[in-house]
């Protein structure tokens, strides 16, 4: 009898534990079944170029079954509950389900209600719906007071506000506009970015720009009618338009499971990625409340540690501590303007990296995005990787 792999969601992270599974086991050995209730893989970096009105809406999610090897099984249902102790789960439509080991990647949701005003007061790219949003708002701004920040943390791609600051900067200059904009960098820190070497990178750049820099700045509350953003540190900000990344929790399945901790993120061994407490329940991607940055790159490496430790057990052997541990490893692009871009590189082995910004690492990202759809099928991501430059 072929043992029961679950993967939920089909984001970054479920795809590629599940197509790692699937080129690791046999079908005789392993059935794959992967459960989303969209049907729909989104590639969610490419939100910010649709709010810049730099790409188009309609090339950003693809088909899910069009994504997965053969043999996996796409459930198109909602997990509402699930008992680890049981190995059991519940659909929304089509009833429970029993696992011998399942892989929660759950990703995150919006929680725009957390700071009061922020609804009807800001605008994100956060969604394609946020993005599209925020476009049809700057085609029709000629100019006044942008802040761009943070309404709360944790969010997907730390970097993404700063780095759509730079960009926006860069497509009122072209739109002849700037002279009449400012744009203020709301930072939840002492520094623009959580990581000090990349700060010290960055800052110089937004000065540069004309981009100003305010420091400590944790938002408490809008007011839409009054356009007027409060921090907790006491401060008002006006505003013709506020840009804020909305804050963000863990799936509302992993709550009602009583998975999850006050953010609905799931406890997480950092090193095997199994649910704490639970041998055969592994989380993985922006659902796990890991101390590191919640990114694309952070899914795909976690994905290679979770299809090692799945597929040992079921072989029967120990897992390869090479392959079969994560050490907190992430790469992040940061797109800067004006064709150039750098590139961050976390794990627990070293200091955190940052390249020069350049051309070249526009360039490789320019490749990778548009490569993207056949990593996810092939895991081709992990072995290009080899080849970039060391940092
Ligand atoms: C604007 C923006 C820019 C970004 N830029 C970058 C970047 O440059 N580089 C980078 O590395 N990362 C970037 N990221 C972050 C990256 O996109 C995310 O970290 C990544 O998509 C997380 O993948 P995931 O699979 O964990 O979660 P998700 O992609 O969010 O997928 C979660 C899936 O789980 C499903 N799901 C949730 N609950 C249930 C349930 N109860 N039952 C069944 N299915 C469920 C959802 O439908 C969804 O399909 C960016 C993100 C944003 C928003």
């Amino acid at each position: 009898m072929p043992i029961g792999i679950v993967v939920v969601g089909s984001g970054v992270a479920g795809l590629h534990t599940a197509n790692l599974l699937a080129r690791r086991l046999p079908s005789s050995a392993a059935t794959i079944r992967v459960v989303d209730p969209t049907g729909q893989h989104a590639y969610q970096p490419g939100w910010l170029s649709v709010a810049l009105d730099l790409a188009p809406s309609d090339r950003l999610s693809r088909d899910v079954r069009t994504l997965l090897r053969p043999g996996i099984e796409l459930v198109l249902d909602k997990v509402v509950r699930l008992d680890p102790t049981a190995g059991k789960l519940w659909l929304s439509r089509l009833g429970t389900m029993s696992y011998d080991y399942a892989v929660l990647a759950t990703g995150t949701r919006l929680d725009r209600d957390a700071v009061p005003g922020l609804e009807e007061g800001t605008l994100d790219f956060y969604s394609l719906e946020g993005a599209s949003r925020l476009r049809e708002t700057l085609r029709e701004f000629t100019g006044g007071t942008i802040l761009v920040g943070i309404a709360g943390v944790p969010y997907p791609c730390p970097p993404a506000p700063l780095e759509f600051a730079l960009r926006l900067e860069e497509v009122l200059r072209r739109r002849g506009i700037r002279d009449r904009t400012r744009i203020r960098y709301l930072s939840p820190l002492n520094r623009a970015f959580p990581n000090e070497v990349a700060s010290a990178l960055v800052e110089p750049i937004l000065e540069e720009r004309g981009i100003e820099m305010v420091p400590f700045v944790n938002v408490e509350e809008v007011d839409p009618a009054g356009k007027r953003l409060f921090s907790l540190e006491g401060e008002t900000f006006s505003y013709d338009l506020a840009i804020l990344v909305p804050p963000h929790r863990g799936s509302a399945m992993v709550d009602d499971s009583g998975l999850g901790d006050p953010g609905g993120w799931i406890p997480t061994d950092p090193a095997t990625l199994q649910v704490r407490g639970y041998d055969r329940l592994f989380a993985i991607g922006d659902a796990t409340d890991l101390p590191i940055s919640k990114a694309g790159s952070t899914a795909h490496f976690e994905s290679a540690v979770v299809a090692e430790q799945i597929s040992a057990a079921i072989e029967g052997r120990l897992p390869d501590p090479r392959t079969g541990t994560y050490r907190g490893k992430a790469v992040c692009f940061v797109g800067l303007g004006g064709r150039r871009a750098t590139i961050i590189q976390v794990d627990e082995d070293h200091p955190p990296r940052v390249a020069r910004p350049s051309r070249f690492w526009h360039l490789v990202r320019w490749a990778f995005e548009r490569a993207y759809w056949r990593t996810l099928k092939t895991g081709l991501g992990f072995r290009a990787e080899r080849f970039l430059p060391r940092i």
